[in-house]
C-alpha cells in the first residue's frame, strides 16, 4: 500500500537529520516508480540540454504537456511505464539521465516550503517525507539541511524553482482572469521553448520591453530568469490579462 507521511518536525537550513542513499541500499531505484514527476522549467532546461533533444521530441519522447489544473500555466510531467510504473528515465543500470536528475529527485526526502514568519519575513523551512519502501532514513548518516542541499547541487535548482514560484503565486493572485491563448503560447515559449524564443529575440520579434544584456544573449539560463522575471512583472498584471 502506498503510505507516505511527512515527520511533524520542521526543519531550517541549520538542523541536522539522518539519511543516506547509496547504489546497493536494498531500497536502491523504490522511488523511481509510480511517481508523477513534474518538471520545473529549470529541470525541464537541464533535462533537454543534457539529452541534446528538441523541445519537441523531448515531450514526445519523455513526457506529457498540460495545463496545471491549480496554476493554468503550461506543465511538463515524465511519463511512467504504463507496465512497471517505473520512470522513463529508468533502466536497469539505474537512473539514466543521474547528473541532470529534476530537483524533486535531488531534494528527496525533503520537502521544501517557503512561508513568512509574524514579522513578515521570508523564511525556507523543510519537512521530511517518509515512505515505507524509502530505507535510507534508517542508515546513520548525520547531515545538516544546508550540506545536503549542496550535495545534492540544488542550488541553481531552487534559485531558478523559486522564482517560478512567484510566478504562481502572481498567477494565482488572477486565478479568475482567464489566460488567452496568446498568453499562454508566449508563457510556453518563454519558459520551455528557449531556443526559439532566443532566436524569435534575434529577429527582432514583439516583445518590445523585453531586454537582455549582450553578454547573456548566448545563455539559455540567463534567458531563463529573465523570462521569468518579465513573466511575474509585466506579463502577468491585471492589466495586461483583462
Ligand atoms: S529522474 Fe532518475 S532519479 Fe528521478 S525518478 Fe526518474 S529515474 Fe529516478
Ligand atoms: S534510500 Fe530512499 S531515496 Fe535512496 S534509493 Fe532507497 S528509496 Fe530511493
Amino acid at each position: 500500500m502506498y503510505n507516505f507521511v511527512f515527520d511533524p518536525k520542521t526543519f531550517t537550513l541549520e538542523d541536522e537529520f539522518s539519511f543516506n542513499c547509496y547504489k546497493g541500499i536494498s531500497c536502491f531505484n523504490k522511488c523511481c516508480y509510480d511517481v508523477k514527476l513534474v518538471l520545473s522549467p529549470y529541470d525541464f532546461l537541464r533535462l533537454r540540454k543534457s539529452l541534446s533533444l528538441e523541445v519537441e521530441e523531448f515531450i514526445k519522447k519523455y513526457g506529457e504537456l498540460y495545463l496545471g489544473e491549480v496554476t493554468q500555466l503550461p506543465v511538463i510531467s515524465i511519463n511512467i511505464d504504463p507496465y512497471t510504473f517505473a520512470c522513463a528515465f529508468l533502466k536497469e543500470e539505474g537512473c539514466t539521465v543521474y547528473k541532470e536528475r529534476p530537483s524533486s529527485c535531488r531534494l528527496y526526502p525533503l520537502a521544501r516550503f517557503i512561508t513568512r514568519n509574524d514579522k513578515g519575513e521570508r523564511q525556507e523551512i523543510y519537512k521530511i517525507i517518509r515512505e515505507t519502501h524509502c530505507k535510507g532514513h534508517y542508515e546513520n548518516r548525520i547531515i545538516k539541511i544546508k550540506d545536503y542541499l549542496k550535495e545534492q547541487e540544488l542550488f541553481p535548482y531552487l534559485f531558478f524553482n523559486d522564482l517560478w514560484g512567484e510566478v504562481i503565486i502572481k498567477r494565482q493572485k488572477f486565478a479568475n482572469i482567464p489566460l488567452t491563448g496568446d498568453i499562454l503560447d508566449l508563457i510556453f515559449l518563454m519558459v520551455y521553448d528557449l531556443p526559439n524564443f532566443k532566436e524569435k529575440l534575434e529577429k527582432n520579434f514583439f516583445l518590445e520591453d523585453f531586454f537582455l544584456e549582450e553578454d547573456d544573449k548566448n545563455s539559455e539560463e540567463k534567458l531563463l530568469e529573465k523570462s521569468l522575471i518579465y513573466i511575474r512583472d509585466k506579463l502577468l498584471t491585471e492589466e495586461n490579462l483583462l
